[in-house]
């Protein structure tokens, strides 16, 4: 069985019951089991800054896919949502990235993990922080240091894990 940690995010149309119904969609795919949900994240936008802010999460997952299996039923879920790539990150009903698979390492024409961006990224790096098992996370990643940077800002949490203390993640 293999690990995979997923992005989930969305700035058109019902945002949040997009990620909810992926999270279902995605736990009744019979190869894929769904084993921890993060809070969901109210981002402003990153890169093209001329649009909606979206909601962003982070679910940890069990598979028996490969990484390419797994992006490919990912992009399935994309398309039932109606997603259309119009503008490189752009607005869009959801976005699915795989973020880890196990410890790997994975640089192919259709798939680079870990995600090359998602260091840099607030709206992916809180979510993942929240729910996270040290031992999925690459070695070099220090938790206590990616909390402490200054770039932050802009991502708030919006609806609270339940049960969940989420007050270290974010200011507000
Ligand atoms: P970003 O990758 O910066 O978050 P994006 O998610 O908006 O941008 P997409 O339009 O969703 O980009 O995907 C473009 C391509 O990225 C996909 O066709 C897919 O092959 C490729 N890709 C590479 N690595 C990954 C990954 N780890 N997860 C999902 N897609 C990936
Ligand atoms: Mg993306
Ligand atoms: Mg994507």
């Amino acid at each position: 069985m293999n690990t995979a940690y997923i992005s989930l995010g969305s700035n058109q149309g019902d945002r949040a019951r997009y990620l909810c119904e992926a999270v279902e969609e995605i736990g009744r795919h019979e190869q894929i089991t769904v084993e921890k949900e993060s809070s969901i994240y109210e981002t402003d936008p990153v890169g093209y800054t001329e649009q909606d802010k979206f909601l962003n999460m982070v679910i940890k997952v069990k598979t028996k896919l490969t990484p390419a299996d797994l992006l490919k039923a990912l992009q399935g879920f994309e398309h039932v949502y109606g997603r259309k790539r119009e503008i490189r990150w752009g607005p869009r009903t959801l976005d699915l990235d795989i973020l880890l698979y196990n410890q790997e390492n994975i640089e192919t024409e259709e798939l680079s993990i870990p995600h090359p961006r998602m260091w840099e990224r607030a709206f992916v790096f809180i979510p993942l922080m929240e729910i996270a098992d040290s031992e999925d996370l690459p070695i070099k990643i220090n938790r206590k240091e990616l909390l402490g940077r200054q770039d932050r800002e802009g991502v708030h949490v919006w609806k609270p894990k339940s049960g969940g203390d989420v007050s270290e993640l974010t200011e507000s």
